[in-house]
C-alpha cells in the first residue's frame, strides 16, 4: 500500500503495514495486531509524545540495566516487529543478553523470531534451546533459557503482559517495562515502568545509558529516588490533563 508522508497518520499507517506484513509471515502473532491497536489507542490519549513522566522512567531503567550483573532484554513477536535494531544495540550498549519469549508458542514461530534478529548483525540470540522454566506461571512462555532469563537479576520486558511480570517477579528478579497503558498489570508490577510508545522510549533509554554511562553515583541516586507507583500516577495525570486541553464539545 503507498501512503503519502503528508498524511497525518503517516506513521502509523505504516508500522501498521509492517505489523501487517510480519503477521503474514509468522513473525507477529494475530492477536499481536490487537495488542498493538491497544497501544496505539493510549498513545492517542497520551499526546504521541514522551512525557516527563517517561523520560524519568527512561533514565531509571537506563540505570538499572547498567548496574545489573546480568541484564536480559526479552524481545516479542511486537517488540522485534517494531523495534528489533534499537532493542539490539541497546542490549550490547549495557551488556545485556537478549532472548526471545513468546506467549503464541511453536516452536517454528520461535525459529521464525530468533533468525529473524539474527539478520540484524552479528547478536547472539537466546530462545532455541529453552532448557529452564519460570515458575508461576501456567502459559508456554514459562518456557526460558537457564543462561538467559532464568539466571538475569534484570529483565526488561517491552509490550509484555502482567502475568509474566508478575512471575519474574516473585522470583525476585528486577523487572523493567515499556507500555503505553499506565493501568496495566504489568505497568504496576514493575520496578520501573516507561509509558511511552516503544519506538520512542529505546532511544530515549539509550540516550539515559550514554549519559550515565560513566557516573556510578548518579546511577545509585536516581535508582533510589525512583517510585515507580507514583510514576504512574504522573502519566495518568498526563493523560487527564491531554483530555481536558482536548476538550471538543
Ligand atoms: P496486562 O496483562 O499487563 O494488564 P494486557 O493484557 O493489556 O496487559 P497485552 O494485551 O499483552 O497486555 O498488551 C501489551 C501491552 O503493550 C498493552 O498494555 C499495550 O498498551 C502495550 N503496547 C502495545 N503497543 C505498544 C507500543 N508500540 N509501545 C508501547 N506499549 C505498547
Amino acid at each position: 500500500m503507498d501512503v503519502s508522508p503528508d498524511h497525518p497518520r503517516y506513521k502509523s499507517l505504516v508500522i501498521r503495514e509492517k505489523m501487517s506484513e510480519l503477521s503474514d509471515k509468522g513473525i507477529v502473532a494475530r492477536t499481536g495486531l490487537i495488542a498493538h491497536g491497544r497501544g496505539e489507542a493510549f498513545d492517542y490519549l497520551i499526546g504521541e509524545k514522551t512525557t516527563p513522566a517517561a523520560k524519568h522512567a527512561e533514565e531509571a531503567i537506563a540505570a538499572y540495566l547498567l548496574e545489573a550483573q546480568n541484564p536480559v532484554i526479552t524481545i516479542n513477536g511486537n517488540a522485534a516487529a517494531l523495534c528489533a535494531e534499537e532493542l539490539l544495540n541497546l542490549a550490547s550498549e549495557v551488556g545485556a543478553k537478549v532472548e526471545v519469549n513468546i506467549f503464541h508458542w511453536s516452536s517454528e514461530r520461535l525459529e521464525k523470531l530468533v533468525s529473524y534478529l539474527e539478520t540484524f548483525g552479528n547478536f547472539e540470540i537466546l530462545g532455541r534451546n529453552q532448557n529452564a522454566i519460570l515458575e508461576n506461571i501456567a502459559s508456554d512462555r514459562a518456557r526460558c533459557c537457564r543462561e538467559g532469563i532464568y539466571s538475569a537479576d534484570v529483565v526488561l520486558i517491552p509490550l509484555e503482559d502482567g502475568d509474566r511480570a508478575k512471575a519474574l517477579k516473585i522470583v525476585g528478579k528486577t523487572v523493567l517495562a515499556i507500555d503505553l497503558n499506565p493501568l496495566s498489570r504489568t505497568s504496576v508490577e514493575s520496578d520501573a515502568t516507561a509509558v511511552d510508545e516503544i519506538t520512542r522510549a529505546v532511544p530515549n533509554i539509550r540516550q539515559a545509558v550514554k549519559d550515565l554511562k560513566d557516573d556510578q553515583k548518579r546511577r545509585r541516586e536516581i535508582i533510589s529516588a525512583f517510585d515507580n507507583r507514583s510514576n504512574l500516577n504522573e502519566s495518568v495525570n498526563c493523560i487527564k490533563d491531554n483530555l481536558t486541553q482536548q476538550q471538543i464539545f
